[in-house]
């Protein structure tokens, strides 16, 4: 119960009482239901990558090959498969709180160009990424796999979200208190009352869904690990013009 001033004296009271225990129950069974299947499509799944990478190697032993070559193709897909299941899995440690992040004192510059490096790889050199700031040689508490992946994510997107010009700029800032970091493209854009929703889980902006395929999970993953790191996350974006995410970490 809460009273309604109309100045200084009470007006009325209200209050409300919802049953909401049916929608509870549907939500933490579905969030089990998430947890569970990642989980046991990640075991048969892991297995059938080894076999294949020794399926390759055996092929390509003998000259290149058509047989290697879809046999390359096809661990490129178990690869896509596996990243996807590894973020189904980390959208359920986030639901049951176990998303653990393991702070050290570590190179930031090393990991953006870790980051870059597996982007360049992954893409035959399509994209073009360029990088301007300076990040001074010093170290700051991150947890490096976690922080390249929000890295690869933005990258990721950015390169998905510009069908129609593969540059990248990658730039760095520091102050005395924070490093920021931010990945720049000049693709299709998100509308001004849409770029708040982007971090929500399984959120897509409509327009662009049908386009483009995707689970709507990983910023919203990368929110959650740059809140871990006391920082913070954020973009700036104008439609058909491009976007900019960002994220912040403290220095100390
Ligand atoms: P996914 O890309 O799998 O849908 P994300 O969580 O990475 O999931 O992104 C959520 C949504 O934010 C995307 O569906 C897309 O609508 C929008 N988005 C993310 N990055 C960009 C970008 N660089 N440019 C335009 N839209 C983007």
């Amino acid at each position: 119960m809460s009273p309604v001033f109309d100045g200084k004296s009470i007006k009325n009271w209200v209050g409300t009482f919802t049953d909401i225990d049916d929608q509870k129950k549907v939500e933490i069974e579905k969030d089990e239901f998430l947890s569970i299947a990642s989980h046991e499509l990640k075991t048969p799944l892991t297995s059938i990558k080894a076999y294949m990478q020794l399926l390759e190697r055996k092929l390509k032993i003998n000259e290149e090959n058509a047989e290697s070559s879809y046999v390359t193709k096809a661990l490129a897909q178990v690869e896509k498969l596996n990243s996807l299941i590894t973020d189904l899995l980390d959208v359920s440690k986030i639901d049951n709180g176990k998303l653990k992040i393991n702070k050290k004192r570590a190179n930031l510059d090393n990991v953006i160009n870790n980051a870059i490096d597996t982007i360049i790889q992954t893409h035959d050199n399509k994209v073009k990424i360029t990088r301007h700031g300076f990040i001074p040689d010093m170290l700051i508490p991150l947890d490096e796999i976690r922080i390249e992946q929000v890295l690869i994510n933005f990258l990721t997107n950015a390169i998905k979200y510009s069908p129609s010009n593969n540059q990248i700029i990658v730039s760095t800032f520091v102050d005395e208190n924070e490093v920021k970091v931010s990945v720049t493209d000049f693709g299709i854009g998100i509308p001004d009352f849409k770029q708040d929703a982007v971090f929500k889980k399984f959120y897509r902006v409509e327009e662009s869904s049908l386009q483009f395929q995707g689970m709507g999970i990983g910023l919203y993953i990368c929110s959650e690990i740059i809140q871990q790191h006391d920082g913070t996350i954020g973009l700036s974006s104008v439609v058909d013009e491009g976007s900019t995410f960002y994220f912040t970490l403290p220095l100390n």
